[in-house]
């Protein structure tokens, strides 16, 4: 008897997981289908220079609206396309909607602005757009960064990939393969959430890295403590020494800005400054700050 309950918790057992093999299944079916329909969309999310004001940049960020599950956050979505093996193709798709987007601001702040192409560059310096390692390790993304910027009469520094240390510090990940031609082309790279990986702190003088971004983790706890308080200061240093900006994610709170500000951050991002927000609203937010800065 005991060995038909067994039997009969085994069955219930792979009934379950074969109830949650079809819904992974099904997960995964409609992102792929996303990537091909407007379902998927990038909201920007302003980078803001502590000095005074001006914008040092957007960063993109993948929305994924489902008709039947709702919003589905990136955490959530990022790895399943990671293991259902079509991350490379979302990450070109971002990149070059992102870049796309740049083109178009830029078009439409030059007929505004008056048709000057420098006050349109100097409104929005750069996109950034996350990179998974999976994607930074394909041979193809140069060519495909090359071809995109072309396409869209942008220059290599209008790009900034952010990546997270992962990429750089496993060798034969063939990451440094790319790094190499990406760094040729003349496009930006960030290191996304320093500070929270295995930071070997070698590689950021070897490597082509132009940007850190400090860690919401530890600009969250700023004020409540004072490891975190010297640890921002340490990458200020690590930033100011080797040449590299500095961007803190995650500012929520005029202290935070403060502190930051003091530690001789230049760069911050967060909701403190603006959520990242679709194109249009992104329009109206910098059109509105214009006006402010003008009147
Ligand atoms: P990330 O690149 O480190 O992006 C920063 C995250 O912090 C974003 O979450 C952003 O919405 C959020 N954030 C911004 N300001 C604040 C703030 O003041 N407070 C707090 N608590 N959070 C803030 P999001 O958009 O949910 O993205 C999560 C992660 O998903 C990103 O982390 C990035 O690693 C990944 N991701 C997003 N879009 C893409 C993409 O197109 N490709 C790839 N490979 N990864 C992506
Ligand atoms: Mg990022
Ligand atoms: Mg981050
Ligand atoms: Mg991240």
């Amino acid at each position: 008897q005991a060995k038909a309950a067994g039997r009969h918790r085994y069955a219930m057992f792979s009934a379950e997981l074969n109830r949650v093999a079809q819904d992974r299944l099904k997960f995964e079916t409609a992102l792929r289908n996303a990537l091909a329909s407007d379902e998927l969309q990038l909201h920007y999310q302003p980078q803001v220079c502590l000095s005074d004001g001006s914008l040092h940049g957007v960063e993109a960020l993948a929305r994924w609206r489902h008709p039947e599950f709702g919003v589905v956050p990136p955490d959530r979505f990022i790895p399943l396309a990671e293991e259902g093996g079509f991350i490379t193709e979302l990450d070109h798709w971002v990149l070059r909607r992102a870049c796309r987007q740049l083109a178009e601001w830029r078009a439409q702040w030059s007929r505004d602005a008056g048709a000057d192409p420098a006050a349109a560059s100097a409104a929005i310096p750069h996109v950034s757009v996350n990179v998974s390692p999976t994607s930074f390790c394909d041979r193809r993304l140069p060519g495909l960064i090359s071809r995109t910027l072309t396409a869209w009469g942008l220059a290599p520094g209008d790009l900034v990939l952010e990546v997270t240390e992962s990429v750089l510090l496993d060798a034969a990940s063939g990451g440094l393969a790319t790094l190499g031609e990406v760094h040729r082309l003349g496009v930006g790279l960030s290191i996304d959430d320093f500070g929270t990986g295995y930071s070997s702190l070698s590689y950021l003088h070897r490597l082509p890295v132009s940007e850190l971004k400090l860690d919401k983790s530890f600009v969250r706890e700023l004020e409540s403590d004072e490891g975190a308080r010297a640890l921002a200061c340490a990458v200020m240093g690590i930033g100011a020494s080797l040449s590299l900006d500095v961007v803190a994610e995650g500012v929520e709170t005029d202290a935070q800005r403060t502190i930051l500000l003091a530690q001789g951050c230049e760069v911050a991002q967060g909701y403190f400054f603006a959520r990242p927000m679709p194109a249009a609203e992104l329009t109206a937010w910098l059109r509105s700050r214009l006006a402010q800065s003008v009147g």
